[in-house]
């Protein structure tokens, strides 16, 4: 077994161009035995330029990239990895069963029949046509083969998409168990909340640079500010002009802020609504880190573009 926080993959200082678009500009990037690491961004960002590099293929027009310590386009590094990309392109007549031992035969030590359909939730799926099966299924049996190799490192490119919350839910606790045995997943994703389930860490592409690299936490942190939630019939104009309140807004009965300096806008609430009830102050989501970074980014460019 890998021992956990062994870097298994890595990408330094690569630069990957298409014509006259940057997709990657300086990235470097470790990926670790026993941990998940989620990579976000929005649309364009670099995701699926990253990915392949690893995955062996793209080349980088420079810096290094490294699979297990060799070139991720030798075969002997790619037995390593499991893959679960956004689209595939599967035999449809095939039934599951022969599907994953098909694949199950490219790797030196694959696990049993029984054993992936296990871990994927498919036992009832083996003797089904690929082809006749719903998308939510196949998106399961596309799991099963990426993990039918026993890979050290696994590549998941927004997993969950299709699938229902009891399916979602299983594959987030076979990834886990998988992690616990110090297997090191790579997940895009556009759900902030299955990154938050998920990942210890999380890094944030956009146009082409990591603009953060750190836990779930630390991106939180670099949002200063908290949401507050009420009931309470003060005016809503009347309180937008309080310092230290960044956003109001009316939901019924609720007040709903986004505040910089929570407590001090919490006691003037409380002193000018004494029937102020249902008090929440919450802090604030991956949602809203990321939103942020990205708005902070989108402004920056504005700026250098000025
Ligand atoms: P998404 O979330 O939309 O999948 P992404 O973060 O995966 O986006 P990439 O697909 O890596 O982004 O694309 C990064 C940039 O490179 C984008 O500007 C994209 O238009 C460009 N790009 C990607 N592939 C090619 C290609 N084959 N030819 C030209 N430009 C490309």
């Amino acid at each position: 077994m890998t021992a956990h926080g062994e870097v298994l993959a890595s990408l330094q200082g690569v630069h990957k161009r298409y014509g006259a678009v940057r997709a990657l500009d300086g990235v470097d990037l470790e990926l670790r035995a026993g941990q998940v690491l989620a990579l976000l961004g929005p649309n364009g960002a670099g995701k699926t330029t990253a990915i392949s590099l690893l995955l062996g293929l793209l080349r980088a027009d420079a810096g290094q990239v490294q699979l297990f310590g060799h070139d991720p386009q030798q075969l002997a590094a790619r037995r390593g990895i499991g893959v679960m990309l956004q689209s595939a392109a599967l035999p449809e007549t095939l039934n599951v069963g022969e599907l994953i031992q098909l694949s199950a035969s490219y790797f030196p030590a694959p696990r049993g029949l029984a054993d992936v359909a296990a871990l994927a939730g498919i036992e009832d799926l083996l003797k089904r046509r690929y082809g006749k099966l719903s998308g939510g299924q196949q998106r399961r049996v596309q799991f099963a083969l990426a993990v039918c190799g026993r890979p050290r490192l696994l590549f998941l490119d927004e997993p969950t998409v299709g699938l229902d919350l009891p399916a979602r839910q299983q594959l987030w606790a076979t990834v886990r168990a998988l992690v616990a045995e110090g297997t090191a997943v790579v997940l895009t994703t556009h759900y902030l909340e299955e990154a938050e389930r998920l990942a210890d860490r999380v890094c944030v592409l956009l146009r082409g640079r990591i603009v953060s690299d750190g836990s779930v936490d630390a991106l939180r942190a670099r949002v200063i500010h908290r949401s507050i939630r009420c009931v309470s019939t003060l005016d809503v104009a009347v309180v937008a002009a309080w310092p230290g309140v960044m956003q109001i807004s009316r939901d019924g009965d609720y007040l709903q802020l986004r505040s910089d300096r929570v407590e001090s806008v919490v006691r003037q609430l409380l002193q000018a609504d004494p029937a102020l009830s249902g008090l929440e102050v919450q802090p604030a989501g991956l949602g809203e880190a990321f939103t942020d970074l990205t708005l902070s980014d989108a402004a920056q460019t504005q700026r250098e573009a000025a």
